[in-house]
């Protein structure tokens, strides 16, 4: 079967935006002090389809910060640098089975995966190493922008500064990886630490996570600029590790039920791939028990409910 086009899956999401507004369950992060002021009413969903169309519902235009959705990115990045023979001597591939910021490491002392902040942090240790920080800095902001099409990344101080000051949990992640000789030789380990509380400040809109969302459903081409950003392999890795461990320890149940690749971030945000079709991001900040987005994972629930978009589901 021919896969749905957008004037057919344009109502669905719109109706779908409409029904799942409604849930008023969860609570915003507030694990930091600046998470603990977001509005929980605002919700906001966009996709970008592969022939780069594009539609939105809520506030799309305001933007968040990224907090965990930022890995995957930071993943692809050192990907791209290193290769997976590489990166994958200090980050695993497996699930953690435990809360996103566990003080815990696989059986070989390191990170479960890129994906849990240890390996997120760890990912930041790899990302241009051989470079000052503002450098690293630029080139990840330089790399979101080719991902979104062109559209900047904003960055909030407010919430970087909360990050740098509730991070007792990070920096003990970061000295138990260290004490099991973890990072790569030469590691500056509040280099690395620093890199990781600003790409968890990043900030941007649906509208362009959409984008960035739909160039990994697209093989890593940018719908909207026909840039190809991501080696095969790169893209074919980052969507894995998105499917197996994104949605925190919920990410079996995920893989389950929607059997979509995602991430979340505790700041309410969620990208889906629907490799192929279209990426989506959707936006509202409280949370579940697991810290995903309550109205995020229901439309996803209820968007595989409707289409036959699971990646295991008969195609008709
Ligand atoms: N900045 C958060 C932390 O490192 C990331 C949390 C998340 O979105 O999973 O604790």
């Amino acid at each position: 079967m021919n896969p749905p086009k957008p004037e057919q899956i344009l109502p669905l999401l719109a109706e779908l935006y409409q029904t799942t507004a409604s849930q008023n369950e969860g609570r915003v992060a507030s694990y930091i002090p600046q998470l603990a002021k977001a509005n929980p009413a605002h919700y906001a969903v966009a996709v970008c389809f592969a022939d780069g169309s594009q539609a939105s519902w809520g506030q799309a235009d305001l933007a968040f910060c990224l907090q965990s959705v930022c890995k995957p990115v930071n993943y692809c990045l050192t990907l791209e640098e290193h290769g997976e023979d590489k990166v994958h001597q200090h980050v695993g591939f497996e699930p953690s089975g435990q809360v996103f910021n566990a003080l815990t490491l696989n059986s070989q002392g390191l990170p479960h995966n890129p994906l849990i902040n240890a390996g997120g942090i760890m990912c930041c240790s790899l990302i241009r190493p051989q470079l000052k920080l503002p450098d690293r800095f630029e080139a990840i902001t330089q790399f979101w922008s080719e991902l979104s099409g062109g559209s900047p990344p904003g960055f909030d101080n407010a919430v970087y500064q909360s990050e740098r000051q509730s991070a007792d949990r990070n920096h003990a992640l970061a000295y138990f990886m260290r004490e099991n000789k973890a990072f790569p030789t030469d590691t500056d380990l509040e280099e690395t630490l620093e890199l990781y509380f600003q790409c968890c400040s990043l900030t941007l809109n649906v509208q362009d996570l959409a984008v960035v969302a739909a160039t990994l459903a697209q093989g890593g081409k940018n719908p909207l600029t026909g840039q190809t950003l991501l080696q095969p392999r790169t893209l074919r890795n980052c969507l894995t590790v998105m499917a197996t461990c994104g949605m925190y320890n919920f990410s079996g149940e995920f893989a389950f039920k929607i059997g979509l690749p995602a991430k979340s971030g505790v700041s309410g945000g969620l990208m889906l791939v629907v490799p192929g079709l279209m990426g989506l991001a959707l936006w509202s900040p409280p949370l579940d028990s697991y810290g995903n987005s309550v109205r995020g994972v229901a439309f996803c629930r209820e968007l595989v409910n409707r289409l036959p978009l699971h990646v295991y589901a008969p195609k008709p």
